[in-house]
């Protein structure tokens, strides 16, 4: 099974993605997390991408296509995968479709949690102090432009899966066992016991 998780940022991708994993057996691929860890490194590529990421802003779209078709491709996501905060563009989503197809495989499901702009500064406030501001673009400053792009290059990909109909909105501000059991609903299982 292999689902892409749309959302804002502080939509909840990342906790959902990995109860899917951990339900379904599909690897959760966290483009943010990749770069991330990237930083960590602090290599030139990893402080080039810290500037981009601090900023809000996206990374280049060749940068990203290579990094998750190298991903897809591993044999943790045998089973399928759950792309959590890729694609964000359309070009992304052109050369996903490529790749996919190139190796035979396809999307099953697109599922957008949807999720008011005036809530989200609360959530990430929320994330920087319980990880201790651990990720250094949870700030509102920074999340201002994070939406804004979200609204500007990310929200126009939708769709293009809406018209492959496989796209599912799923209301992302219900609690968030709620927002589990709609995506469970999508994927068709029940919620492990
Ligand atoms: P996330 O953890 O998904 O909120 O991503 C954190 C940041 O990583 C984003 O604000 C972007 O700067 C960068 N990023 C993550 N995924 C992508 C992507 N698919 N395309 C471009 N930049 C990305």
């Amino acid at each position: 099974m292999n689902l892409i998780l749309f959302g804002p940022p502080g939509a909840g991708k990342g906790t959902q993605a990995q109860r899917i994993q951990q339900k379904y057996g599909a690897r959760q691929l966290s483009t943010g997390d990749m770069l991330r860890s990237e930083c960590e490194s602090g290599s030139d590529l990893g402080q080039m991408l810290k500037s981009i990421l601090d900023a809000g802003q996206l990374v280049p779209d060749e940068v990203m296509v290579k990094l998750v078709a190298y991903a897809i491709q591993d044999d943790a996501c045998a089973e399928g995968f759950i792309l959590d905060g890729f694609p964000r563009t359309l070009g992304q989503a052109e050369a996903l479709d490529e790749m996919l197809r190139e190796i035979g495989r396809a999307i099953d499901h697109a599922i957008i949690l949807e999720v008011d702009d005036g809530i989200l500064l609360d959530r990430i406030r929320n994330r920087a102090a319980q990880t201790g501001g651990a990720r250094s673009d949870d700030n509102a400053e920074t999340l201002k432009k994070r939406l804004e792009v979200y609204h500007k290059q990310t929200k126009p990909v939708l769709p293009f899966y809406e018209k492959k109909g496989i796209l599912r909105r799923i209301d992302g501000m219900a609690p968030m066992d709620d927002v589990t059991s709609q995506i469970d609903a999508v994927l068709g299982k029940k919620a492990a016991a």
